[in-house]
């Protein structure tokens, strides 16, 4: 409600339907908002706004909060970030799947850290660097920023097929403080990945220690989506319980045609364990992954689609089966010739990728990587997806549902108070959208195409996005821990 004394703001948007963010029945009205906070909310007649915008009863919501991107160093090098702001994303949660720039100094990047450093320059030795960079060039969109496992392990150990000593354990225990003091979130694991397989649980579980200590959180890109799905959430559940840190299962999915349905039994398990300790997880929707070009995945995916190649970048948007025919050789052999690459992988079913979807703790997180040629279509299209597609379109939850998990849902998990819900007080990360059009618009052969019904996107209070392009303003803000609450608080209600 307005404050009684209230007269004038900087914007006032007029005659909106407003989704609060918490899954509650939209109601109608108007938002004033001054500097970078909502001062106003419901009938503000009264009030006069330096700028009026007349909602015509379209969508406005908090602005969504992508809880598993890849954009570490796309905040740096396009800090417009159009990729995400033409979606109504205004925060990103950065250093998922056990690959951060900082803290690394080294000259080798080894897959699948080339998804976000094309070069060791791109690595920062120290974390507060990573942020201070961020502060004096700050990107479109805030940035939560956790630390990979993986980057550990490159800068701490000279070989990484084995599982880490006690005094090299003791030596990412010392950065990954460091790099929590400077305000890191949290630590993220890939331990389906090289740099990181041969980790045992123990050695995550003693890292995880550091995150408890600084109340922190713990997501993770498990050992395993396919055919050991089960064993994978269980190794999960223990190191969060062992370390007593929240769990974020990243992306949730289940790969390969002979597992399909088994998301059944990984939810009952996510289930269960929230009884006993904090785990949340993510999921993007679509059933197609996509990460480095590697042999491991080529035999559960039946169709395959080269992103990027260093050699051959030409192929970038091509199918895989198609460069072997061409080179007259198998899939392994192509794959091969083409690294390092990146692929999108059809191995999904859709029964899975809803039914993970509909689960009432399912975050949006879209995984998008920003610097592949021909990348997956969720880097541009994840949340008008699930808001036109399988809110309006499927029918699989209502608007406001979809909206709390982009919004308030995340914004509890992450700490980021004052964010996620469309509050007097709280920062105006605002998007207005018009909910009879919305979708996304990127697709596997075209998935750079900006979504469609996105009409304004404000983060902290200054228009960011506007008329279908970015306004160039830049007021994103590279949020620290100690200034975050409480991480892995399991709200679920509202749905
Ligand atoms: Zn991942």
């Amino acid at each position: 409600m307005a404050k009684p004394n209230l007269r004038h703001a900087d914007v006032v948007i007029r005659s909106a339907h407003l989704i609060d963010g918490t899954g509650s029945p939209a109601t109608y009205g108007d938002v004033a908002i001054t500097n970078d906070k909502i001062v106003a909310i419901g009938d503000l007649s009264e009030v006069s706004g330096s700028r009026e915008i007349e909602a015509n009863a379209r969508a406005v919501a908090p602005g969504f909060i992508d809880v598993h991107t890849h954009d570490d160093r796309a905040v740096l090098s396009d800090p417009i970030m159009a990729c995400k702001i033409s979606q109504g994303v205004t925060t990103v949660i950065t250093g998922n799947c056990g690959i951060s720039l900082a803290p690394l100094a080294s000259k080798l990047l080894p897959p699948p850290l080339d998804l976000i450093a094309d070069r060791p320059e791109s690595l920062f030795p120290d974390f507060s660097a990573y942020l201070n960079a961020l502060d004096n060039e700050p990107p479109a969109v805030n940035l939560a920023a956790q630390v990979g496992h993986s980057t550990l392990r490159i800068g701490a150990m000279d070989n990484l097929e084995r599982p880490a000593t006690g005094e090299e354990i003791k030596s990412m225990r010392h950065q990954l403080d460091h790099a929590l003091e400077a305000g890191a979130i949290g630590m993220s694991t890939g331990l389906y990945y090289e740099p990181a397989s041969a980790a045992p649980t123990s050695e995550v579980i003693e890292l995880a220690k550091s995150i408890r200590d600084a109340r922190g959180i713990h997501t993770t890109h498990m050992r395993n989506e396919g055919d050991h799905i089960e064993q994978s959430p269980e190794e999960s559940f223990r190191i969060g319980r062992d370390a007593n840190v929240p769990i974020v299962i990243s992306h949730h999915k289940v790969g390969g045609i002979s597992n399909h349905g088994r998301s059944r039994q990984t939810l009952r398990m996510i289930d269960e364990a929230s009884n006993y300790q904090a785990i949340a997880f993510d999921v993007y929707p679509y059933v197609a992954s996509s990460t480095v070009l590697g042999v491991k995945r080529l035999e559960t995916a039946s169709r395959i689609v080269v992103t990027w190649s260093k050699p051959h970048p030409e192929m970038a948007g091509q199918d895989l089966s198609h460069i072997s025919e061409e080179l007259g050789c198998d899939l392994i052999t192509a794959a091969r010739a083409l690294a390092p690459a990146g692929a999108i992988y059809f191995m999904m079913s859709e029964d899975d990728v809803q039914r993970i979807l509909s689960h009432p703790k399912a975050m949006i997180g879209s995984d998008g990587l920003p610097h592949d040629d021909h990348p997956h279509p969720r880097l541009w299209g994840t949340f008008p997806r699930v808001l036109g597609h399988y809110a309006r379109e499927r029918g699989l939850f209502t608007l406001e549902e979809a909206v709390r998990r982009m919004t308030s849902l995340p914004a509890a998990q992450f700490g980021l108070m004052e964010r996620g819900k469309l509050n007097v007080g709280s920062y105006a990360d605002l998007v207005l959208f018009n909910q009879k059009t919305v979708i996304d618009r990127a697709t596997f052969e075209a998935p750079t195409r900006a979504a469609e019904g996105i009409d304004l996107v404000m983060v902290n209070g200054r228009a960011v996005w506007e008329n279908g392009a970015a306004t160039g303003a830049r007021p994103g803000l590279a949020l620290r821990r100690q200034s975050l609450g409480q991480m892995g608080s399991n709200t679920t209600s509202g749905c």
